[in-house]
């Protein structure tokens, strides 16, 4: 290998991506992937003839401008075929109140936050213009946090006056600004936010950043929108894939990295330990290595011995644990859902929290035609599942998969009978095929304490070593994921003195 060459772990969007501009720009990169196929928590599987997502069904970013057309754009990659959900989703709070739906036109979502939360208007306006304030920001690729001279003139560099005024409201959280706007006392609403910012943020509204929040609340909205991939969501990772091919980069399936070496005194300072499909290991050198795992993943994957790694170890070992997830996947004939059918449902369960629904579209290319694939996924503690026995462990999913459809029957009529798959993954599942810690999903909630600015730094103190994925600024999301794929790519590049500058 050259002395310039990258190693990137993780064939997700985040690796993907990072692998994709890297090589773009001539830089020589082998990328790892542990699964039989890319994609991570953006792939698919197939049952029978149903095709379903693993994870993420909505997507962000799409729009001309957006971080995936963007970068789609600069790479000369055709974009998935898509549609703009319009709504992006229904609320049901599950309080016998009409469902709240995000409409894509803004005077048609003023219109229906002010049926359904009169006399919040003052705490949408100030989201509105905080919301304003960052797109300016975030679209000038500032770097965050900031761990370098060359961080902070990006940071300064994406700066302005309105951003200034808006950093003011830093230590605030989404309830201080219910709190300022005297709409605290609405519960309705407190009880949406909290729903939808869990979605995002991992975080409820007492806890999830003002200026973060602010944001994600207007992502269903032009000149921004949520969008439907017709076929899978498998399309965004193939057109990657494409792109790196094409740029040269080499990306081995079912090769699982085992072990990262540094040693300060090599030409190339990193060792990287890896099973081949196999079952051999190899070791394979690298300047600098692109690590799209979560971060605790690291925990066990760094051999190296130095007091620096040691220090850097700990802080992620002390990082608060995500959340992981319960996804119910089924499949049923179109005339089951006796309802008006959208894509996304977000219900206020009693028993599950919340519980986001993505249903496929007739013809869309993951059920065959006057069939629907259906997915629900409810937030769970992963490690509550790591810790049973076989047969408690069975009941759990058993109980979890027939609280699920009851709550599909109770709110959304379809009957037990009409299922024509069912099956339930558990953080267990997602640990054993994305390889996440306890099948955590999502990145560090954006907590004022921890989001941007405050936030894990794509640029690790150990030199050559990393990092992207939804950890990283700005968090989860493939949109998410991409950006800060982007960030990590400008840093590595900027630190062997070329700078990669991405038209709008
Ligand atoms: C249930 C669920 C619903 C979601 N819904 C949405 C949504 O609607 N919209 C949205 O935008 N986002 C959604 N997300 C989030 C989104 O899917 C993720 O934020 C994003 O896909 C993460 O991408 P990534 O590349 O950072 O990580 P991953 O997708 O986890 O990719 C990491 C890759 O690394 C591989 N890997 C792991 N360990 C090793 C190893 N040791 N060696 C080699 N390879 C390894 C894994 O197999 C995986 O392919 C959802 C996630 C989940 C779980």
């Amino acid at each position: 290998m050259s002395d310039n060459s990258v190693i990137v772990i993780g064939g997700g969007v985040a690796g993907l991506t990072a692998a994709a501009l890297l090589s773009n720009e001539g830089v020589p990169v082998k990328l790892f992937e542990s699964h039989h196929q890319l994609g991570g928590c953006a792939g698919t599987f197939r049952r029978g003839p149903y095709l379903f997502d693993v994870g993420a069904t909505q997507v962000a970013g799409l729009e001309t401008g957006g971080i995936h057309e963007r970068l789609f754009r600069y790479l000369k990659c055709s974009m998935p075929a898509a549609e703009l959900l319009d709504p992006a989703c229904l609320v049901d709070l599950c309080d016998g109140s009409k469902p709240i739906r995000l409409w894509h036109d803004p005077q048609r979502w003023l219109e229906e936050r002010q049926r359904q939360f009169p006399g919040s208007e003052s705490f949408w306006a100030l989201c509105s213009a905080l919301h304003k304030s960052n797109w300016v920001f975030s679209g000038r690729d500032p770097v965050l946090p900031s761990r370098s001279f060359w961080d902070f003139f990006q940071l300064l560099k994406a700066i302005r006056f309105q951003n200034i005024a808006a950093g003011l409201l830093v230590p605030f959280s989404i309830y201080d600004l219910l709190k300022v706007c005297g709409c605290n006392t609405d519960s309705r609403l407190k009880k949406f936010l909290d729903l939808q910012l869990r979605l995002y943020s991992q975080e409820p509204s007492e806890t999830t950043a003002a200026l973060y929040g602010a944001t994600v609340l207007q992502m269903a909205q032009a000149p921004l929108g949520l969008w439907h991939i017709y076929g899978s969501m498998q399309k965004i990772s193939d057109e990657l894939e494409r792109c790196c091919k094409r740029n040269g980069s080499k990306i081995f399936l079912k090769h699982k990295v085992v072990g990262l070496t540094f040693e300060q005194d090599k030409k190339i300072n990193w060792t990287v330990d890896v099973i081949d499909p196999n079952g051999l290991a190899l070791q394979l050198p690298a300047s600098d290595i692109v690590c799209s795992l979560p971060p605790q993943s690291l925990l066990k994957l760094m051999k190296s011995k130095s007091k620096l790694s040691d220090h850097y170890l700990e802080t992620i070992r002390r990082l608060p644990r995500p959340s992981s997830a319960v996804v119910f996947y089924g499949a049923l004939p179109k005339k089951a859902l006796p309802i008006k059918k959208f894509s996304h449902y977000q219900l206020a369960t009693k028993d599950l929290g919340s519980l986001f629904i993505s249903i496929s579209q007739d013809g869309d290319g993951r059920a065959p035609l006057g069939k629907l694939t259906f997915i629900a996924s409810a937030f769970s503690r992963g490690e509550e599942w790591f810790e049973l026995d076989k047969i408690t462990y069975k009941q759990k999913k058993e109980d979890i998969l027939s609280k699920i459809m009851d709550n599909l029957q109770l709110r959304l009529n379809i009957s037990r009978s009409s299922w024509l798959h069912t099956e339930l993954a558990t953080p267990k599942s997602f640990a054993y095929w994305t390889g996440r810690p306890y099948g955590i999903v999502g990145g560090l909630g954006q907590h004022p304490l921890r989001f941007g600015p405050f936030g894990l730094s794509s640029r690790t103190p150990i030199k050559g070593l990393w990092l992207c994925g939804d950890s990283i600024h700005p968090g989860e999301g493939t949109a998410g994921v991409s950006q800060s794929s982007l960030m990590v790519v400008r840093q590595l590049l900027a630190s062997r003195g070329y700078h990669l500058n991405i038209p709008k």
